[in-house]
C-alpha cells in the first residue's frame, strides 16, 4: 500500500522525514512493537496503528520501546493501551506441553514450546499453575504431557531445588527487546549474591530504568531460570516476587549456604 505524504511540502519536519512516519499515517499494525511514537501536546504514546486523530507531525517523537517514551515523561495512550497488549509481531506457540513437578518449596510447572522451555512457574496449586500459564500463552493449546516431559521436568525441578548445578536446556523467551536485555542480565547474577534494581538498570545502560527493570522481573515466566529472585530493593528488602516474597526469601536463604 502506498501512501502520498506530502512530499512537495517545502518546511518538512524531521518526523514527516522519518520512514516511521509512514506507518503512522498509515496506521501499519505491523509496525506495533518495532517501535512506538509519542505526542507531546498530549502527553501519551501509542502503538503505530493507534486509530487515534492523526497528531500534527511536529508534536511526534519516536521511541525504540514503551520504556523509552515513559522514561522520556510520556503516558501510555488509553485507546491504543501500548502498555496491556502484546503485539503478535514474535513468533508465539500455538502449541505448549507441560508438566508438574515438586521441589522443597512447592510445585513447579514446566512448559516447552517447539523451540524450547517457554514458562517454569512456581506455586501450590495446580489449577492456578495452569491458569497462570495460560494467561501468559493466551491462545495456545495447552497439554499436560507428563510421559513426554518426564525427563524435561526432573531436570529442571532439580535445578530449581538446586540452581548452582545449572542448566543445559534450550530456552524459549517471549518478551520486548528491553524485558530480554533485563532477563539476560539476570542470568549473569550469580547463584549465593544478590542485586538491586538499579545495578541491573545500570548494567544494561538505563541507569533511570530501575522502575521498568522491577515490571520485566514482575514479567518473567522462567522462575529461577532467569533469577529475578536475586533482584532486592537497594536497601536490602526483599521487595516483590510474582511467586510470593515467603518463596524468595527462601530461594535466597538456600542459596546464601551454598
Ligand atoms: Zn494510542
Amino acid at each position: 500500500m502506498s501512501v502520498q505524504v506530502e512530499s512537495r511540502k517545502p518546511d518538512t519536519t524531521p518526523t514527516e522525514k522519518d520512514p516511521r512516519w509512514k506507518s503512522v499515517v498509515t496506521r501499519d499494525s505491523a509496525a506495533d512493537g518495532t517501535f512506538y511514537y509519542s505526542v507531546k501536546s498530549s502527553g501519551v504514546y501509542c502503538f503505530p496503528s493507534c486509530a487515534a486523530r492523526l497528531a500534527k507531525p511536529e508534536n511526534v517523537r519516536f521511541h525504540p520501546t514503551r520504556e523509552h517514551a515513559e522514561l522520556a515523561g510520556f503516558r501510555p495512550c488509553k485507546r491504543c493501551k501500548p502498555d496491556q497488549r502484546i503485539p503478535k509481531r514474535h513468533w508465539v506457540p500455538d502449541e505448549i506441553r507441560f508438566d508438574i513437578g515438586t521441589f522443597s518449596l512447592g510445585l513447579v510447572l514446566v512448559a516447552q514450546s517447539s523451540r524450547g522451555v517457554c514458562a517454569v512457574l512456581l506455586g501450590d496449586d495446580h489449577a492456578e499453575l495452569r491458569r497462570d500459564l495460560e494467561s501468559r500463552f493466551p491462545g495456545a493449546s495447552l497439554i499436560h504431557d507428563s510421559a513426554r516431559l518426564e525427563s524435561l521436568t526432573g531436570k529442571v525441578t532439580a535445578f530449581v531445588e538446586s540452581p548452582s548445578r545449572g542448566l543445559d536446556v534450550p530456552l524459549d523467551m517471549h518478551g520486548s527487546e528491553f524485558q530480554l536485555r533485563v532477563w539476560h542480565a539476570l542470568q549473569q547474577i550469580p547463584a549465593g549474591s544478590t542485586a538491586s534494581y538499579t545495578d541491573i538498570a545500570n548494567r544494561i545502560g538505563m541507569p533511570k530504568s530501575a522502575r521498568a527493570v522491577a515490571q520485566a522481573c514482575a514479567a518473567n515466566a522462567l522462575a529461577v531460570v532467569v533469577p529475578c529472585h536475586r533482584v532486592v530493593a537497594r536497601d536490602g528488602k526483599l521487595s516483590g516476587y510474582r511467586w510470593g516474597v515467603q518463596r524468595k526469601r527462601s530461594l535466597l536463604e538456600k542459596e546464601a549456604q551454598l
